[in-house]
């Protein structure tokens, strides 16, 4: 049996998007039903036709929802809440896509204290957005987290689960506290150690922009590509994670420090046994299937 009959996704980006995609792809009989703030947005999800109904308001998309998930950036979430609440049916579990997870708990319980809120985060994505960057496969073979509060109905838990793993999702149950601490290292410091970088590299003097461009193969391309996620996004995760990044900013400050000091004192061996350790790390994600296992991302050498 399919765990809801009718979806709504308010938020058309990549995320709700491809979430639009997926659920039509795996369980094609789900009434699916979409909203975006933008009028452009909902133009272009009519015109490609992402949902049964793109409805003009937040409202009128949940009316008949059994299932309704929030995809829109970590700091407008509360809004939507607040915004669906009159229309909400009484029974409709609340879900969300964001990047960080307990103060997005707290700021849907206090908008919708009547409603089953089961908090999600699909730990997959590109540096693309919009409602055409979305592609069905998206979550395949890719960790979606379920952050439930202590006392959430194990049956809604269940069946949220259950909408995940049809669209190929794996999916792990955690506490939302450790979800933002865990993800802070894994996802948000990366993200902000490469907008750092760029933003060095555009900034120096004695390097001229055209020659970072031109030489940027020697491993500085790779972290443009991340650099390039949508600023709406990161900056709302930033604020929202705000403990838990600036607990790993702090670790990971006192690691450049040491390393820099082992490159100040000649240490060699410091430094090797840490590229060694780090070079096991990325074989272990592509063991588990997280990356590619071709050279350079697998890109096209002639
Ligand atoms: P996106 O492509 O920018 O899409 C977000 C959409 O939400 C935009 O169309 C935006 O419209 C719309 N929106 C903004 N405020 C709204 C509101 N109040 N009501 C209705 N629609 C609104 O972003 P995304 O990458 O799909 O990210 C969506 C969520 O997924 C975020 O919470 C993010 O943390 C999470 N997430 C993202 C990734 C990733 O890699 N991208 C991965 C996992 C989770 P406008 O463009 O007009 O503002």
């Amino acid at each position: 049996m399919l765990p809801f009959a009718r979806v709504t996704i308010i938020g058309l980006g990549l995320i709700g998007s491809s979430l639009l995609r997926a659920i039509r792809a795996e369980m094609p009989t789900v009434i699916l039903t979409g909203h975006d703030a933008s009028a452009e947005v909902r133009e272009t999800a009519r015109r490609i036709g992402l949902a049964d109904d793109i409805t003009d308001t937040a409202g009128a998309a949940v009316t008949d929802a059994d299932l309704v998930i929030l995809c829109v950036p970590v700091g407008a979430m509360a809004a939507v809440a607040t915004d669906i609440a009159d229309d909400l049916p009484a029974d409709a579990i609340i879900s969300d896509v964001g990047s960080c997870k307990a103060e997005i708990l707290a700021a849907l319980t206090a908008a919708l204290p009547n409603n089953p809120i089961i908090p999600a985060h699909p730990v997959a994505g590109t540096e693309n957005s919009g409602p055409e960057a979305g592609f069905a496969s998206l979550f395949k073979g890719r960790w979606c987290i379920i952050t439930p509060p202590a006392d959430a109905n194990p049956v809604a838990v269940e069946r949220v689960s259950e909408l995940w793993k049809r669209i190929g999702a794996d999916v792990e149950i955690m506490d939302a506290a450790h979800h933002d601490l865990v993800l802070a290292v894994t996802s948000h410091l990366p993200h902000l150690i490469a907008y750092t970088i760029v933003g060095t590299a555009s900034d120096l003097e004695n390097v001229t922009r055209s020659e970072v461009i031109k030489y940027s193969a020697g491993g500085f391309r790779d972290f443009t590509r991340i650099a390039a996620s949508d600023p709406t996004m990161w900056r709302d995760v930033f604020l929202s994670n705000k403990e838990a990044v600036l607990e790993m900013l702090q670790r990971f400050s006192e690691d450049l420090s040491a390393l820099q000091r082992a490159i100040r004192w000649n240490d060699g061996d410091a430094l090797f046994n840490l590229f060694t350790r780090t070079r096991a790390i990325r074989r272990s994600i592509i063991e588990e299937g997280q990356d590619d296992p071709a050279p350079d991302f697998g890109r096209a050498h002639s």
